[in-house]
């Protein structure tokens, strides 16, 4: 019997594994709610990226906002790995991980001026810029450092990603970018400041995008910006189509980075652009499907219109399905054939109604068993909380039957020891 979505994640005998190890001996060793993450997973995810045409190559800067934990990190930049920060804290992570600075780009509308000053002491590959404030902001703080600054800007190609409006990035009601048609004018406004680089290009339209075309329609319109800059004498050295490519969450059929990158070279080989150097920033789909979120059956409890399967994983551990309505399966991790599925919604806890993670599911279990959120390894631990003073999860990695405890549990006291109590 398999899961559907996680190679990683199978049955044997009945029972849930990440790659070698039974879930119910994870849950055992680290207790619940616990992130099971495959290392394994995230390697072949890496590998689809590495499937360019012959001769060519991608610059994957991660975008790590998706899964920021440092062993994951650690992985990706073991594996050659650049990443797409959004934050000075992210630009820390980083190094900590042992990242590669020279190869960070670095994205976000609002960047402080000691996030600005952090990345140029730093040497990040570039900052990718959101407006043209942020760009004298960059030039002045660049010109006190007595430094220059690269820049990309990040434009806004008002393509349409059909995606999620909360995940949506590139449309021109978006706070995101700057306006194709203003670019021209913002990168000739960048040529005048002598304390700017000009290295690049960047669009990042959304995410979970399964279609190929709102890409293409983003890298026609970026193709005819690189074409006019250039006859203003204005020449790039990379173009960063950001990330946003989706995964199956349950029965989506994902576009596959191959295709992609295959499209996009011919693109740029059709238009003489085959100088540039093509960077993505793909995240959830690095590691959306190599981690799960094993949590714990406390009860069930039945009234006249519905069952819930309460669990000690909540809408703190992952927002995802409260947030944006968003599907996970859910798996028992004991397959049970003597026991009748009933229809269920899985809930968490937490004091709100919004506090489920799944709806409507047909599922047999007992109070006590294991059950596995599937596809939790991207926007999930690195958006929960501490809501309802829960401490966060654990996380843990699996490296074929080894497991590596990579972020313990929060404890009671870590949650309010930054706190006082006042006279
Ligand atoms: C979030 C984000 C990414 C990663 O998006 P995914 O959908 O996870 O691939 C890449 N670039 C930027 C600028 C982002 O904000």
């Amino acid at each position: 019997m398999t899961t559907t979505v996680a190679p990683h994640f199978q049955f044997k005998d009945n029972l849930l594994h990440a790659e070698g190890i039974p879930l119910t001996q994870l849950a055992q060793d680290y207790g619940t709610p616990l992130y099971v993450y495959s290392r394994q997973a995230l390697r072949d995810a890496w590998d689809a990226y590495q499937q360019a045409p012959a001769g060519r190559s991608v610059l994957i800067c991660y975008g790590m906002k998706a899964n920021s934990s440092l062993a994951v990190l650690q992985e990706f930049h073991r594996l050659g790995s650049g990443f797409d920060i959004v934050s000075g804290g992210e630009l820390a992570r980083v190094l900590a991980a042992g990242g590669d600075a020279g190869k960070i780009v670095f994205s976000g509308v609002g960047k402080q001026g000691w996030e600005i000053r952090d990345a140029l002491e730093a040497g990040v590959k570039c900052f990718n810029v959101e407006s043209e404030a942020e760009l004298e902001r960059i030039a002045t703080i660049a010109t006190q450092m007595k430094t220059t600054a690269p820049v990309s800007l990040r434009v806004n190609p008002d393509v349409d990603a059909q995606t999620h409006p909360y995940i949506s990035t590139g449309l021109k009601e978006n706070k995101f970018g700057i306006d194709i048609n203003d670019a021209m004018a913002v990168y000739e406004r960048a040529t005048q400041l002598p304390s700017l680089r000009i290295v690049g290009v960047d669009c990042h339209i959304g995410s979970q995008i399964t279609e190929i075309d709102p890409y293409l329609d983003a890298l026609d319109k970026l193709i005819l910006l690189i074409k006019a800059l250039e006859k203003q004498g204005i020449t790039l050295q990379h173009l960063d189509l950001g990330g946003g490519i989706g995964i199956r969450y349950t029965n989506e059929t994902p576009l596959a980075p191959a295709l992609l990158l295959e499209r996009i070279f011919a693109a740029l080989d059709k238009n003489g652009l085959d100088h540039l150097e093509l960077v993505l920033e793909p995240g959830r789909s690095l590691t959306g499907n190599a981690g799960i979120l094993l949590t714990t059956v406390e009860y069930l409890k039945h009234n006249e219109f519905k069952n819930f399967a309460i669990v000690d994983a909540a809408m703190n551990d992952l927002i995802r399905p409260t947030l944006y309505d968003a599907w996970h399966d859910v798996e028992p991790v004991t397959r049970r054939a003597d026991l009748p599925a009933q229809r269920y919604d899985v809930v968490g806890p937490i004091c709100e109604s919004g506090d489920w993670l799944a709806r409507d599911r047909d599922l047999a279990l007992q109070p006590g068993d294991l059950v596995a959120i599937m596809s939790a390894g991207a926007y999930a631990f690195t958006m929960s909380s501490q809501y309802n003073t829960r401490p966060r999860a654990a996380e843990v990695m699996v490296d074929g039957t080894v497991s590596h405890l990579i972020r313990r549990r929060e404890t009671i006291q870590e949650l309010f020891q930054n706190e006082q109590t006042i006279p």
